[in-house]
C-alpha cells in the first residue's frame, strides 16, 4: 500500500511580501530558502521558508499580494499550522515573541503544551516542544539551533466532512488513527517533520480564501515513479487529480478532498538546491528556465526584499 511520510508543505496566502519575511525569517528564525515568483501569475512572488536545506516537511511557503481581500478562516481550509521547537525551548519563544508585540496563548492537547499566535496576516500558528526531528543548524539572528524551529510537527484541518477527510488520511493516505482529545481526532505519519495531523471535529464558520488564509497543504511522494502512483490511485478512489505540474523544486498534482480542503502531492526530490548551492540559497531572485527570458520585466513589477535581522521592536 503506498503511505505517504507526512506534510512535504504549507501554501498560504498574505498581503505584504517585506512583512512576510520579517516574520518568519526576522522572527521565527526560519530559512529564507526561495525567493522566486508563482508560475501561475508571475506577477505575484513566491517566498519558501524551512530549516537550513528547505526538507519536506519543514517548508512553509507564501504568495503575498497587496491588494488581496483578507479571507476568513474555517472549514474547507488547514487550520493551525504547527511547528516543533526543541525540549526546553519554550519559554525562549514565549519571551521573543512577546518582545516582537506578538499575543501568545497557551493550551493543551493530546498531553502537548501549544504555544499559540497569529502571524502578521492572521495565520494561525502553533509551537510545541518535541524530541523527534533533526536539529536545524540555521541560525539567523539570536534564534541558533539550540532553540531553531526544526519543521512542522504537523497541522489541523477543518474540514467540512471530518469523518470523510479521516477516512482519506487513514486509508488512502496511509496515516495511523492515534484517538481523539479535546474535540481533535489525531493521526500520524513515519516521516520525523510534519507527521501528526489533527482534524477538528466542531463546526466553525466556512472559510474564505483571501490573505490570512492557507490555500493548500501538500503531502509527500518519495520520487516521481511514486507520485504517478498516487495520481492514479487518487482517480481509482474516484478524486479528481489534476496533471502533474512541473514546479522546478518538485513535481505537483492537486485535488480537492470532501472536507473542502485543497490537497497537493509533491515529490521530495529535486528540492531547492536545484538550482542554487546550499550555501546560497533564497538570496537570488530565482526563476524556471522557461520565464528566464522575461526577468528583468518581472523583477521590476516587484518589490525589493530580503530576510534581515530584526531588533526587539514591533512588526
Ligand atoms: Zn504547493
Amino acid at each position: 500500500m503506498l503511505k505517504t511520510s507526512g506534510i512535504h508543505h504549507i501554501t498560504a496566502m498574505v498581503n505584504d511580501a517585506q512583512r512576510n519575511i520579517d516574520f518568519y525569517a526576522g522572527v521565527l528564525g526560519l530559512r529564507l530558502v526561495k525567493k522566486t515568483i508563482n508560475f501561475d501569475r508571475p506577477e505575484v512572488y513566491h517566498l519558501y521558508f524551512g530549516n537550513e536545506s528547505g526538507e519536506p516537511g519543514s517548508v512553509i511557503t507564501f504568495f503575498p499580494w497587496q491588494k488581496q481581500l483578507k479571507g476568513r478562516i474555517g472549514t474547507g481550509q488547514v487550520g493551525v499550522t504547527g511547528y516543533i521547537i526543541p525540549t526546553n525551548s519554550m519559554e525562549f519563544w514565549e519571551n521573543r515573541l512577546q518582545k516582537f508585540g506578538v499575543k501568545v496563548e497557551t493550551s493543551v492537547r493530546f498531553g502537548e503544551k501549544y504555544l499559540k499566535f497569529n502571524d502578521p496576516d492572521g495565520l494561525q500558528i502553533e509551537l510545541t516542544e518535541r524530541n523527534e526531528g533533526p536539529t536545524n543548524n540555521w541560525s539567523f539572528g539570536e534564534v541558533d539551533s539550540e532553540v531553531a524551529i526544526k519543521g512542522f510537527g504537523g497541522a489541523t484541518l477543518n474540514s467540512a466532512q471530518p469523518n470523510k477527510t479521516a477516512n482519506l488520511l487513514e486509508n488512502i493516505l496511509g496515516f495511523g488513527s492515534i484517538g481523539q482529545d479535546e474535540g481533535y481526532l489525531r493521526f500520524r505519519s513515519e516521516a520525523q517533520l510534519g507527521n501528526t495531523i489533527d482534524i477538528k471535529l466542531l463546526p466553525s464558520v466556512r472559510g474564505l480564501m483571501g490573505a490570512g488564509t492557507v490555500h493548500h497543504i501538500a503531502w509527500r511522494a518519495k520520487d516521481e515513479e511514486e507520485h504517478h502512483k498516487w495520481r492514479a490511485l487518487l482517480e481509482e478512489k474516484g478524486y479528481h487529480p489534476t496533471e502533474i505540474l512541473d514546479r522546478n523544486y518538485f513535481k505537483a498534482l492537486y485535488f480537492h478532498e470532501e472536507g473542502g480542503i485543497l490537497f497537493e502531492i509533491a515529490t521530495d526530490p529535486p528540492g531547492f538546491t536545484v538550482d542554487e548551492p546550499l550555501e546560497k540559497i533564497g538570496e537570488k531572485f530565482m526563476l524556471p528556465s522557461w520565464l528566464e527570458s522575461k526577468r528583468d520585466e518581472l523583477e521590476s513589477a516587484l518589490p525589493s526584499v530580503k530576510a534581515r535581522v530584526l531588533k526587539g521592536e514591533d512588526l
